[in-house]
């Protein structure tokens, strides 16, 4: 049997602006149907693409009229990060965390977190019995505020040795503290890689000035 849904098609269509999931600019996405749907209520479903010329990613989309918010895309939608000066393997691992989260699967995007700290941290040498003691010790090599790495308790996912994929500690990793854990793997990797593109970059301009 098919479900019958009752649709309505609209001739005012919404405005959609999200983050691109091909180009990762923010965007008024443009139309491509003549209609959006109505469906179930205050569900509304339809087509659009990307105002980067250069990009046209064509995003089907799940809008709750109401409260104006995506309820889904496809293609999903991505975190964005900054990959400059990222070591390839860190680059590959993280990007497969957020690839994990962008679709839902929330115990594999923490696995792929702790992988990508645990890469950085063997990266510059700081051991430990645990991810939580290697990244202390990565305090004495960069420039952290202390409140972030104290404030890592706060994150399971972190916390213990739960290496294992059958550890407790991954039953309870939901949407929020995968992205609080993305957040803080985002600072670090700054903090690690990133601050010291950015000195250089200001020291060539000196030099070039002198
Ligand atoms: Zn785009």
């Amino acid at each position: 049997m098919y479900q019958v849904f009752i649709t309505q098609a609209l001739d005012k269509r919404k405005s959609v602006t999200m983050r691109c999931p091909g180009c990762g600019h923010y965007g008024t996405f443009k139309t491509l149907l003549n209609h959006d749907l109505r469906i179930v209520q205050s569900t509304i479903i339809g087509l659009r693409f990307c105002p980067n010329e250069r990009c046209q990613t064509i995003v089907y989309f799940v809008l709750d009229e109401k409260t104006n918010l995506l309820l889904q895309t496809f293609p999903p939608l991505r975190i964005d990060f900054d990959k400059t000066n990222l070591p390839d393997e860190i680059l590959k691992c993280l990007e497969e965390a957020i690839t994990c989260h962008a679709n839902q699967c929330y115990t594999a995007s923490a696995i792929m977190i702790r992988k990508t700290l645990d890469l950085l941290c063997v990266d510059k040498g700081a051991n430990g019995a645990n991810l939580k003691d290697k990244i202390a010790k990565l305090r004495a090599k960069i420039i952290v505020p202390d409140e972030l790495l104290e404030g890592m308790d706060a994150l399971r996912l972190l916390g213990n040795d739960a290496a294992h994929i059958e550890a407790k500690a991954y039953n309870d990793v939901g949407k929020d503290e995968v992205e609080i854990g993305l957040e803080f793997t985002k600072e670090i990797l700054k903090a690690v890689y990133q601050y010291s593109a950015l000195v250089d970059k200001l020291n060539s301009l000196k030099k070039k000035e002198a």
